[in-house]
C-alpha cells in the first residue's frame, strides 16, 4: 500500500528547501547593496542551488525517476562549489576552479555509475558526500593558509571543517547505524536521510550566519577606510591621519624609540588656482601627495589634513632626520612639472618638530605648526624647525628659485 504523502516526513522536506531560499533572498538582498561584493551573490547562488538540490531530492521519489536525482545532486555540487569559491574570493585569493571542477566531476560521475550502472546506494552516497567534503576542504586549506588572521577568518575555518566532517565523517557513521539501503524507496524515510536533512538545516545557518558577519565587517572595514581617506589624493585624510599618527606615536613611546613630525603648506597656492583655474589647483596638489607618498618609508603616516596642507610622521627619526627628509621633499617639488603647457613654480613651506616622550599628536602639531609659520614668514620655500635653528642649516637653493612666484 502507498503511504500517504501527508506524513512527517513529507513537511520534514521542505525545511531546507524553504531555509535554502530564506538565506539566498538575504545574501541577495545584502548583495543589492554592495553589487561590488561579488562573492556575496555567489553565496546566494549558493543557497538557492542548495534548496533546488533539496526540493528535486523531494521530488525525486514522487516522480520515481532518476535523472531527477541525477540533477538534485548536480546542484549539491554546485552549491558547495559556489560556497568554496565564494570564502576563497572573499581574501582575493585565486579560486582553483580546474581542481573543484575536477571534484564536481569525480562525484557526479561517481554517483552515475552507481545509480546506472552498478547501483548501489550507499556508494551513490559515498561518491556525493566525499566529493562535497573535498570541495569544503579546498576552502579549508585556503582559509588555513592566509596571513595576519582575524577571529571571523578563525571562525569561517572552523565552520568549514565541521562542513566536511559533517559530509563525511557524519555520513559514515549513520550509515553503520542505518545502512544498508537495498531500495532507493527507503532512502527519503530513513534515520540517515533525516540526519541529512537536520545537520544540513543547523550547518547552513551556521555558516552563514558567519558569512553574515563576515560580510559585515568587510562593510565595516571598508566604510572606515573611506572616512579615514582623501579620496583626491589618496592619502589619509585628517581623521586617519590623527589616529594613526597617534598610534604610532604611542608605539614610540613605549619603546623608547624618536619620531618627529613635519607640516608642509604649499606656498601661493591661491595665486595658483586664480591664475590656472582649480582644476590645475587639484592637480598640483595631487602631484605632492604622490611626491610624498614615493618619498617615505613603510612605517610613515603621511596626510593631507588640509586643502594644500600635509602632515607626515615619522617614526625611528630625529629632528635632524625629519628636516633632511623636508628638505628633500621641497627639492624634489620644486623639481616638479604638471602635466600640460603650463610652467607653475611649485614651492612649498614645511615646519619640523621632535617628539618628546609621551607627548601627544596635538603638541606635535602647534609646535611643527609654528615652525612652519616662521618658514613662510622668513619668505617661504623653506624648511623650519621647533625649536628653531639660528641659521646653521642651509637653506638649500633650487632651480624654482629663479622661477619664484611673485603675488
Ligand atoms: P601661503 O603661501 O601663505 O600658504 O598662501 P596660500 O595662497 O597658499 O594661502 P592658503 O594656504 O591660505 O591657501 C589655501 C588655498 O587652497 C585656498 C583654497 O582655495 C585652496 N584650496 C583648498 N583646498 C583645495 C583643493 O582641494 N583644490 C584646489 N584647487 N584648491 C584648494
Ligand atoms: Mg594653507
Ligand atoms: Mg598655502
Amino acid at each position: 500500500m502507498a503511504a500517504s504523502p501527508l506524513n512527517g516526513q513529507f513537511y520534514f522536506s521542505f525545511l531546507n528547501p524553504v531555509l535554502g531560499l530564506m538565506l539566498a533572498s538575504a545574501f541577495g538582498i545584502l548583495w543589492l547593496y554592495q553589487r561590488e561584493k561579488n562573492y556575496v551573490i555567489v553565496i546566494a547562488s549558493g543557497y538557492a542551488m542548495s534548496a533546488m538540490g533539496f526540493a528535486l531530492h523531494a521530488l525525486g521519489p514522487v516522480l520515481n525517476s532518476s535523472s531527477i536525482r541525477v540533477v538534485s545532486n548536480m546542484c549539491f555540487l554546485a552549491s558547495a562549489a559556489f560556497l568554496a569559491s565564494a570564502v576563497i574570493a572573499r581574501y582575493n585569493r585565486r579560486i582553483p576552479y580546474h581542481l573543484i571542477g575536477l571534484l564536481c566531476a569525480a562525484g557526479l560521475g561517481g554517483f552515475c555509475w552507481f545509480v546506472f550502472f552498478d547501483p548501489d546506494i550507499e556508494k551513490q552516497i559515498y561518491s556525493m558526500n566525499l566529493a562535497l567534503g573535498a570541495i569544503t576542504i579546498v576552502a579549508a586549506v585556503n582559509l588555513a593558509t592566509i596571513p595576519n588572521k582575524q577571529v571571523i577568518d578563525r571562525v569561517l575555518f572552523a565552520v568549514s571543517l565541521l562542513v566536511a566532517t559533517n559530509l563525511m565523517v557524519r555520513t559514515y557513521i549513520i550509515l553503520q547505524i542505518a545502512g544498508p539501503f537495498d531500495r532507493y524507496e527507503d532512502l527519503p524515510r530513513s534515520i540517515y536521510w533525516s540526519t541529512v536533512q537536520v545537520s544540513h538545516a543547523l550547518i547552513s545557518i551556521m555558516l552563514a550566519l558567519t558569512l553574515i558577519v563576515a560580510v559585515a565587517l568587510d562593510l565595516v572595514r571598508q566604510l572606515k577606510t573611506e572616512s579615514e581617506t582623501d579620496e583626491m589624493s589618496g592619502l589619509l585624510n585628517r581623521r586617519g591621519f590623527d589616529q594613526a599618527a597617534q598610534l604610532m606615536l604611542d608605539e614610540c613611546a613605549a619603546h623608547g624609540r624618536p619620531a618627529a613630525l613635519v607640516l608642509a603648506d604649499l606656498d601661493h597656492f591661491k595665486a595658483i588656482n586664480d591664475t590656472y583655474g582649480h582644476a590645475v589647483g587639484d592637480r598640483v596638489i595631487i602631484a605632492f601627495s604622490d611626491l610624498l607618498q614615493a618619498s617615505v618609508n613603510p612605517g610613515v603616516i603621511v596626510g593631507r589634513i588640509g586643502g594644500e596642507e600635509f602632515a607626515v610622521a615619522i617614526p625611528d627619526t630625529t629632528l635632524a632626520g625629519a628636516r633632511m627628509f623636508a628638505e628633500g621633499v621641497r627639492v624634489a617639488y620644486g623639481a616638479t612639472t604638471i602635466p600640460g603647457p603650463l610652467a607653475i613654480p611649485l614651492t612649498a613651506s614645511f615646519g619640523v618638530c621632535a617628539f618628546d616622550d609621551g607627548d601627544k599628536l596635538v603638541n606635535l602639531l602647534r609646535r611643527a605648526d609654528e615652525a612652519l609659520y616662521s618658514a613662510k614668514r622668513d619668505g617661504r620655500d623653506r624648511v623650519r624647525t621647533f625649536p628653531g635653528e639660528s641659521g646653521n642649516v642651509p637653506h638649500l637653493p633650487t632651480d624654482v628659485d629663479m622661477l619664484r612666484f611673485t603675488h
